[in-house]
């Protein structure tokens, strides 16, 4: 789950990484009230969970007292970015110098949590990072060591930094290490940071997100947040239904499956076959007739959507439950979209007359790739 920059904010401050002056406004009489506690100058944030918002026209600088509400009612309940805007943070306006760029990400393709600074952070961090990208220092982090300040100061330097300066930025750099690796983030990252006029650095935006797998551990954020924060109708949808995954994709094959695993080597066998997948949906192990009619009934609403494989096996699993529900599915369906199952395990005999009884086809090899077979003989 993304955070929001002032959610972000909060945890940096409470770490003793200095923010700028500001608060959250939901109407344009709170924005008022905000203002003129900090000054005359400031910067108005949409609060909304991605970055390039500054490209969007989601941050608007304020320099006028009487501007502030025309500028608040600019951004409120605006479409950015696919997210609507309900909140605003304003904050004092910073004079910016030199934009710098610290985070860590978790690099799936390595499994290791990497540190990357740059000296040249701000809006066009992405395309800096694809035409110079010798103007990023990165580094891969020893997970069992942990990262400590002389590495952190070390790849810093590499920048042109020192003195009391490289210090600072070492520290903040272990300081959000530490947040990283506490809040279980897949990504923590300070852009633009900014050092201000007394030569100290303060954090002016940030981005983080939390691992979603870990949200249940969180003390501090809401799993429920996490829905409000999905753009897409249908994978929202899924998340409410209670799928244990679903992601849209843009294949013409729409997949439920009872595990991952099946649901990644059914992907793997459609792609082989030539066909690509809708989507990936895993219903996980809480199988009902209600979760396995849903989750067809979702993945066939993807407009791709050409012909369905259903990928079950059930091990605690009622697949007798499954079955009946992927009747109800099809029997829900205004068109017949061809739909193969593969469904074995739990009482596996009782789930296959149900199929068979309401006219379905049911592939009972633990071959995938027979139930890809007949997909596509069904799709001729
Ligand atoms: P993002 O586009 O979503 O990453 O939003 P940022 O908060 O990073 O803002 C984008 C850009 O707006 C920054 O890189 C700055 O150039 C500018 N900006 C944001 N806050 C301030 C500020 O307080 N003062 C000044 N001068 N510029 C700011
Ligand atoms: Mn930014």
């Amino acid at each position: 789950m993304r955070l929001l920059e002032y959610e972000g904010k909060e945890l940096l401050k409470e770490l003793g990484i200095k923010i700028p002056h500001g608060a959250v406004a939901t109407t344009s009489k709170e924005a008022e009230l905000i203002r003129s506690k900090i000054g005359t100058s400031v910067v108005l944030k949409a609060q909304i969970p991605t970055g390039g918002r500054g490209k969007a026209g989601g941050i608007i600088p304020v320099d006028n007292k009487s501007d502030i509400k025309r500028a608040t009612s600019c951004l409120l309940g605006k479409m950015i970015k696919g997210y609507q805007v309900d909140k605003v943070l304003i904050e004092e306006k910073l004079p910016i110098s030199q934009e710098l760029y610290l985070g860590f990400i978790v690099d799936t393709a390595a499994g290791k949590i990497k540190f990357i600074f740059s000296k040249y952070g701000g809006v066009n961090i992405e395309e800096i990072a694809e035409n110079k990208p010798s103007a990023l220092h990165s580094e891969e982090i020893n997970s069992l060591r942990g990262f400590t300040e002389y590495e952190a100061r070390n790849l810093i330097k590499e920048s042109g930094f020192h003195g009391s300066l490289l210090v600072k930025l070492a520290k903040i750099a272990i300081t959000l290490y530490r947040c990283f690796k506490t809040q279980e983030m897949v990504m923590a990252e300070i852009n633009p940071l900014v050092i201000n006029k007394d030569g100290n650095p303060v954090a002016a935006d940030v981005l983080m997100e939390i691992d979603d797998n870990a949200l249940f551990r969180s003390k501090t954020f809401d799993k429920d947040a996490l829905r409000e924060r999905i753009i897409d109708e249908l994978e929202r949808e899924a998340y409410d239904l209670g799928v244990n995954s679903f992601v849209k994709l843009e294949g013409e094959i729409g997949i439920v499956a009872s595990g991952a695993g099946l649901g990644m080597t059914t992907m793997d066998i459609l792609q082989r076959t030539g066909f690509q997948a809708a989507n990936f949906l895993e219903t996980g192990g809480r199988i009902t007739k209600k979760l396995v009619q849903g989750s067809i009934n979702i993945v066939r609403r993807h407009k791709n959507v050409k012909g369905i494989i259903v990928n079950l096996y059930g091990g605690i699993n009622p697949m007798v439950d499954a079955a009946k529900g992927v009747v109800n599915a099809v029997g829900d369906g205004k068109e017949r979209i061809p739909i193969v199952i593969k469904l074995l395990g739990n009482k596996q005999e009782e789930a296959w007359k149900i199929l068979e009884a309401a006219d379905l086809t049911v592939v009972k090899s633990v071959h995938t790739e027979r139930a890809v077979k007949k997909l596509k003989e069904m799709l001729r």
